[in-house]
Formats: C-alpha cells, structure tokens, sequence
C-alpha cells in the first residue's frame, strides 16, 4: 500500500523524488524515506517518522543534485512506525538501498539465516531481509551483477512484494521488480530521464508514456530507458502504452481536500464514465473492452462479484440492478473471502472484479482464482493498464480520472454506473430488455451528471448538510437505514463516516432493524434513513415511526416536496425526483458531503484518515 517513487536522470532526483511522494501520500503516512546517490556516487539516506513534510522539510534549502534516488511513504505491516523502520533499508555496507511494497511473508526464516551468516539487523521490518540478501547474493556469486543478485533474491521471497533497489553498485540504475500482487510498479519514460513509481499520479506531472510490470517481472532502469526481463532472466520487450489523464486531476486546486473536490467532480467524472457507453440514437449501451459476445452473454449461468470495501458495496447495488435487468443469479463476495471458500465456478460463469487501483490483492487474488477455474473474467477499473484490467479477460474503465482522496467518492459513484451500464448490456445481449425499456433506461442514464451536478448545487445553496453536521457531530454512533436498492448505499453512508470521521456507524437494510439494531436507538443515537419516494417508501416510513417513537433522531433523505416524511423527522435532506435506479446513485453524495462535514468539524484528518490508505495491496 505504500508510495514508492524513483528517478534516474539529469534533473535533481531527489527533488523529483520528493515531490513524486507528495502525490503518492493517500498510499500511506506512518513514515517518509528517501535515498539517492550525491555526485561522487555516494548513497545517502534521510528518514522520518510520520509524513512527509517532515522529510521534505529536511530538504528544503539543499541545493545539492543528485542523480538517481528512491523514496518511499509507509503504510506499516512489520514494526512500529517509527525512524529506524522507515524505509529505505540499506544493506550492511552501506551500498544497496531499497523500498518495498508488501510483505515477506518468510522474513523471521530468512531473517535468521542472515543473522547466521552474520548479517546485524537494524529495524524489525520484514522489509530489511530484501537489503541484506541482495547483498548476501551478490557477495556469495562474487558477480558484479546487482541485477542477479537482486533476481535471485526475489527467488527465495515468499508473499507478493514490489522493489525498487538503488545501489553504488551500478550508480545510474535503478531495479525494479515485482512478486505477485503487492502492487503496481509503473515505469514512467522521459526524455533521457526515466521514472518509477507505485502509481501514476507520482509521474503524471512529468509524463504519460508509461509500462507496468507484471508478477515476476523485473526492470533495469537507466535515463535512456528500461530493460525488461522475466523471473529467468529472458529479456522481455515492453512498449509503453499512453494515459490519458490530465496532470492537473491529480492537484487539489482551490479545495480544501481531495476528498471535496472529488465529490464536486462527480457531474463530471459522470459525465466521462457515460462517454463513449450510450447511443440514444441507436439504442446502445456499448462497452467493447468487455470483450463480450452476445454468445458469451447468453450462455451465462450466473454472475460472482467480487470486491472490497466501497466497491463490495458497489457490487451489492449491482447485483440488485443485473438481477433486474437479466434475470441472472447474482452473488457478491469480499476478494478476501472468495478464494478460501472454495467457490463453485465453471466457464459460464462472469467473476466480475470491481477495484478503484486495479491492485487491490485481495481482489487480484480472486480474479485469479476464477481464471484457474476458467470462469469470464471482467473488472471494473480506474487504473488504465492495471494488474486486474491485464489479468482479465474485459475491462469497464470508470474514465474518471485519478482519485486521490484514501476515502473514494467518484470513483465509487462510476462503478455503480458502470454496474447499471453492465446490467443493461446483459440484458440486451440476453433478451431480457424489451426495446422500449432499454431506451428508457438509456435516457436515464444519460440525465444522471446532470441531476448530480443539481444535487450538489442545492446542497451547497442550502447549508443543510452543513446544519446536520454541525447538530450531530459530537454523536459516537450512528444508524444508516435503506431497503432495496438503498440498503448498499446506507452501508457505504456508514463507511464514509467512519473512514474520515472516527466515529462508529453501521449500514443496515431497514427491515432488519427489529431483529437487533433497535436496541441500541435512544435519544444519542441519529438514524439516517434513504427514504425516497419508491416502491418501498410505506414501509421506510414505518421504520422512521420505529425509530422516533424510542425518542431516536431521524436524518432523513426524502423526495423533494414529501412534506408529510419531512414532518416526522428531525433533518431532512431533500433528493431530486429521479427515476428509481438511479436514486442510489443520486443518494450517495449527501452522504459523501455528510461524512465530509462532519469531519471537517471534527478535526480530522480527511485525505489521509488513520490506518488507512488507499490501493490495499497486502493481503
Ligand atoms: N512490509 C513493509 C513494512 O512494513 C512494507 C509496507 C508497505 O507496503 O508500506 O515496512
């Protein structure tokens, strides 16, 4: 999960460096590192416990180049966050240093067969064992290449690990690799400079030519270029491919965070999750990177969703919507779960992934559990040319640009258009849309940014969210209730507080509040309840009756002009009349901006919440 960011060229690495993990710090915060060569080709290293301006800071009237360095941000799996267990480590002598993404698994065995060659350790990070057996390999062949050294060290390591190893050893060189599904490593080409980094924001400033690694693959990176090689040896040739991000996505702008400007994008991030998708004209939903013929479609026996987080959450409204809309048994996993639990799959069924960074391990894992067991393999991913669009057999690309806020917001609202455009794609190829529902649906859609964008105005107008904050903030706990294709919204509601807020909140279907939840409603505990005017609306309002009558506060989301709910309430937070599928989507940004005020006034920190980080790449 961590940041990693590396540069050899003319420029002053250790200010690309820097700044590449300014970009990179929503991958983790608990210590900052850097190392680079100085003009003698001596490596140094500076570390600092928590973030990163207290390395940057350190750096600030250095004018001194260098011209290679690596850096790192971390999020800690093996020792506290402290200095000594910053990253980079270095080997013994001072010559290689290295940052690492992920967890060696086999640390304590290979820690003591170091310990036993005489190698002294100076943290307890699982990280260190990588330095020292570099250094063990390339002493022991007594070879003079690094490359071997750092090849056949990533032999003897077990679990899913990125690097990057910068060494005195070979001055204008850095070597990246990757083992398994730790995350990415992207190379970034310049002109006679070259980049490395865990994720694209760190380089988008400089360029969008870039090539991805994939599991077992290693890069000997120099100004002028990368040579590719495989876990033997075997030179690969790999041409980089062309993103289009724009560099200012990844700037915060006038915002205050990340998180608020990416829930004001949302009309627009809509707007380019929906490019290219609908034909009103010819009554279309098209997504060829699916890959998908209408064979395939047919013959499905069933759909498996699996995801984490926000996106498992994604995953419940979606199978809502592609029940719906096909017919198709649906069922939704957590990527952590699925591959131990044996899952029944054959090659008629879609195993659906849904991960913002492509790079989530956890879902990676599953993707390639169901490829083994030769299942239609599809992701939903943001990350062009990410290690879940490469490993599966179609991708759905959110188009929403880079999302940098830990806690997501348009990128989550995308994966349920996403889902809505897969669910209409399925119906279609399947015959289960009749045409005149297949253009409703397609007109809905397409009005979707818009009434986003109207959302967003008349919370800004209003206040009301601000009110509601303001009232609640000092609240421990709190209740989300939705039913149907709200139920997945209320539990990402919940999350979205407790992500950036702290405070414990818990997403419930609605009808299951009498069977335990309602004990815990007293006048302490606010309720929001997504109580649009929908097929289920009678029923919320019951729930609302429940909850009031055991003096609990009701923060209700209501269709614009329903007096009679907004009178049973303490709060009310008016929805646009929208069409019924797309009120989940249209619901989830009040909760957004709910969570963000609240935060705000409690004084957290929201881009960078404690503990988490983003692209979870350990297991
Ligand atoms: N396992 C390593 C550590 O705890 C790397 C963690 C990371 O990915 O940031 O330092």
């Amino acid at each position: 999960m961590c940041g990693i960011a590396g540069y050899v060229g003319p420029r002053n690495a250790k200010t690309v460096v820097l700044e590449g993990l300014k970009r990179l710090e929503y991958r983790g915060y608990d210590s900052a590192g850097i190392a680079f060569l100085d003009q003698h080709d001596l490596l140094h290293i500076a570390r600092v416990k928590g973030r990163l301006h207290n390395l940057t800071d350190r750096f600030r009237n250095d004018l001194d180049s260098a011209p290679a360095a690596i850096g790192h941000t971390r999020w800690a799996t093996h020792g506290v966050p402290c200095e000594k267990n910053a990253h980079p480590h270095r080997s013994a002598d001072g010559e290689i240093a290295v940052v690492h993404n992920g967890i060696v698994e086999n640390y304590q065995e290979l820690r003591s067969q170091l310990q036993g060659n005489g190698y002294v350790f100076a943290s307890d990070t699982d990280t260190e064992v990588i330095a020292h057996l570099i250094h063990y390999n390339w002493k022991s062949r007594k070879t003079s290449d690094l490359v071997d050294a750092v090849r056949a060290t990533l032999r003897k390591l077990k679990g899913s690990s990125a690097i990057v190893v910068l060494s005195t050893l070979r001055p204008d060189t850095l070597i990246a690799a990757r083992l398994g599904n730790a995350g990415g490593v992207v190379i970034g080409y310049g002109e006679n400079e070259m980049y490395v980094a865990s994720d694209i924001p760190a380089i988008l400033k400089h360029t969008c030519r870039v090539a991805f690694l994939e599991n077992g693959e290693l890069a000997v990176v120099t100004p002028s270029g990368a040579a590719y090689s495989d876990s033997s040896g075997t030179p690969i040739i790999k041409h980089p491919v062309k993103i289009e991000w724009d560099a200012a996505a990844a700037e915060k702008g006038s915002f205050a965070h990340y998180m608020l400007k990416e829930i004001f994008e949302q009309e627009q991030s809509l707007t380019d999750t929906l490019r290219g998708r609908i034909d009103i004209s010819r009554n279309q939903v098209r997504l060829d990177m699916l890959n998908m013929t209408d064979s395939v479609a047919r013959r499905l026996s069933g759909v498996t969703i699996v995801a984490c987080g926000s996106s498992y959450y994604a995953g419940l409204l979606g199978k809502q919507l592609i029940e719906r809309l096909t017919g198709l048994h649906v069922e939704v996993d957590f990527g952590s779960e699925f591959r131990y639990r044996h899952p029944v799959l054959d090659e008629n069924r879609l195993v659906l992934a849904i991960t913002q960074s492509g790079e989530t391990t956890d879902t990676l894992a599953a993707l390639e559990e169901a490829r083994e067991r030769k299942a239609f393999t599809a992701s939903i991913v943001s990350v062009v040319g990410s290690q879940a669009a490469r490993v599966s057999d179609g991708v759905i690309y959110m188009q929403v640009g880079p999302e940098i806020g830990v806690a997501t917001t348009k990128a989550f609202t995308a994966s349920l258009v996403d889902l809505y455009l897969l669910a209409v794609f399925l119906g279609t190829a399947r015959g289960t849309l009749d045409t005149n529902r297949r253009a409703e649906l397609i007109r809905n859609i397409a009005t979707l940014p818009r009434l986003v964008g109207k959302t967003l105005e008349s919370m800004q107008h209003s206040g009301v969210i601000e009110a509601v904050a303001s009232k609640y903030t000092d609240r421990a706990n709190f209740l989300y209730l939705g039913r149907g294709l709200h139920y997945p919204i209320a539990l990402e509601g919940a999350l979205k507080l407790k992500e950036i807020s702290y405070i414990h909140a818990e997403g419930y279907p609605a009808g299951e509040m009498k069977h335990g939840p309602i004990a815990l409603i007293d006048e302490r505990m606010p309720t929001v309840v997504i109580a649009p005017k929908d097929s289920l609306h009678e029923k919320m309002v019951s729930q609302i009756e429940q909850v009031k009558a055991r003096n609990g506060a009701v923060i209700a989301l209501a269709t614009q002009d329903d007096t009679e709910t907004a009178h049973k309430v303490d709060d009310v937070v008016w929805l646009l009349n929208a069409p019924e599928m797309l009120t989940p989507i249209l619901a989830a940004i009040p909760l957004q901006l709910l969570a963000y005020e609240i935060a705000v006034r409690r004084g957290t920190d929201i881009d960078h919440p404690r503990n988490l980080a983003k692209s979870v790449t350990v297991e």
